[in-house]
């Protein structure tokens, strides 16, 4: 591990256990993901393969409980390892960040029956997993959503369209929100549904700007029967259930952009040292050098409070949603705002796609974007602060 990350996680005092499991994540993602990411994203190959190596390692269900294969670990060892994954490749550990946010919402509020009947598979990924909320019409105003499902003997009978589903086509297990009931978040309710469901299909792989290693999909429910003991907890519990697996969702998602945004300055600070101009290493610039000193910054402040929020959550504190949702807001906006500025010091080279940086900057952009978009944070964070 470099000083740079040393430094911030010396502030939290990380045990013996956590340095544990960052080294493993941090030497699993340098030999398996990092020499392989440039080609996954040019190529958009998803790797379903490595991405199951990731099971027997216990990263299928980081927060799971262990009596169905999860590996039990708190919210700050999730962003412990989402970090170090995404040091090697932000929309890889991004995929396995959704798949343990399924496998969590199962986890707390599954029956016993609905426990043991898909935890073992997702926790050692033989299973991948997809979350299905956001559909054409609705992606901030969630609870709009128009999806239904009405229920027909012994089966929930599902119509509707889901939008920019990652994973989609390649997971095998579907988290739906849909309605049962009345307009709003009353009416919503959470569905379990396997990949060969009847009426279940999928629509074309997305061109998207990043993320490229992931498919992103309309998930299409066309008279699509779903047994009733498919439902997670009571009907009208969906958007609860929904919002509880984004809370520890965001926090992942901005350990992705730190981890990436780490990397994009682990890369600025060799080429400014090797790169000349005018006669000097352009590292003896000092505007290049302040930007440095600012990036070092900006980041360590963005690391020390992600691990501050995601304490919160691991000690249930009242006001931990408010700090995911700043957690969320403020470091994926420096987490872009740093790889963009490792762009610029690489000049033309960081454009173009052998150097990596690239990539790091469209991956990160769309964490601003999804897992409620940085507005909506600042929607959650007011509201807080100020009530409704
Ligand atoms: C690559 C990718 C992968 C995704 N993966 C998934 C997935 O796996 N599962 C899933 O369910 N969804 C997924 N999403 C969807 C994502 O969560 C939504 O795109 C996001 O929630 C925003 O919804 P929207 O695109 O409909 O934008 P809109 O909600 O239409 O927002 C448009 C703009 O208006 C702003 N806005 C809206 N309401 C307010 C307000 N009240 N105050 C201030 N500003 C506001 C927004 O911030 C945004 O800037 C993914 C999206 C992308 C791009």
């Amino acid at each position: 591990m470099d000083a740079a990350v040393d430094a911030g996680t010396s502030q939290f005092e990380l045990n013996e256990d956590q340095r544990a499991i960052q080294e493993m994540a941090e030497a699993f993602a340098a030999d398996r993901v990092a020499p392989n990411a440039l080609d996954w994203d040019r190529n958009k190959h998803f790797p379903a393969d490595v991405i199951r190596e990731t099971g027997p390692l216990g990263l299928g269900g980081i927060y799971i409980s262990d009596d169905v294969g999860g590996s039990a670990l708190g919210r700050l060892d999730a962003v412990l390892i989402f970090e170090a994954l995404s040091r090697a490749d932000p929309a890889f550990s991004s995929f396995i960040s959704i798949h343990n946010m399924v496998a969590s919402m199962i986890d707390r509020f599954g029956s016993d029956e609905q426990r043991q009947r898909f935890l073992p598979k997702l926790t050692s990924m033989e299973w991948l997993a997809s979350y299905c909320l956001t559909e054409p019409g609705s992606g901030s105003d969630a609870a709009a959503l128009k999806t239904r499902a009405v229920k027909s003997g012994g089966d929930y009978v599902l119509n509707g369209v889901k939008q920019f589903i990652s994973g989609a086509g390649d997971s095998d297990l579907y988290i739906v929100m849909a309605r049962t009931g009345a307009d709003g978040p009353k009416g919503i309710s959470t569905f379990v549904v396997p990949k060969d469901a009847p009426g279940l299909s999928f629509g074309a792989n997305e061109h998207k700007m990043g993320w490229h290693m992931q498919s992103t999909r309309q998930v299409v429910f066309e008279d699509c029967k779903v047994p009733a003991q498919n439902l997670l907890s009571d009907e009208g519990a969906g958007f609860g259930i929904a919002m509880a697996g984004l809370d520890g969702g965001r926090l992942n998602i901005a350990a992705c952009s730190l981890g990436g945004a780490q990397s994009a300055l682990d890369k600025a600070l060799s080429y400014t040292a090797e790169r000349k101009a005018f006669g000097a290493k352009i590292n003896q610039f000092q505007a290049l050098q302040f930007k440095l000193a600012d990036m070092e910054t900006e980041l360590q402040a963005a690391r020390i409070f992600l691990y501050a929020a995601a304490s919160k959550l691991d000690r249930k504190a009242p006001d931990a949603s408010k700090w995911s949702a700043m957690a969320k807001r403020f470091v994926t906006d420096i987490g872009f705002n740093v790889a963009n500025d490792a762009l610029q010091l690489h000049g033309g080279y960081g454009y173009l796609h052998d150097y990596g940086i690239e990539k790091l900057v469209r991956d990160l952009r769309v964490h601003q974007i999804l897992e409620g978009t940085n507005e909506i944070m600042r929607v959650i964070i007011a509201r807080a602060l100020i009530g409704r």
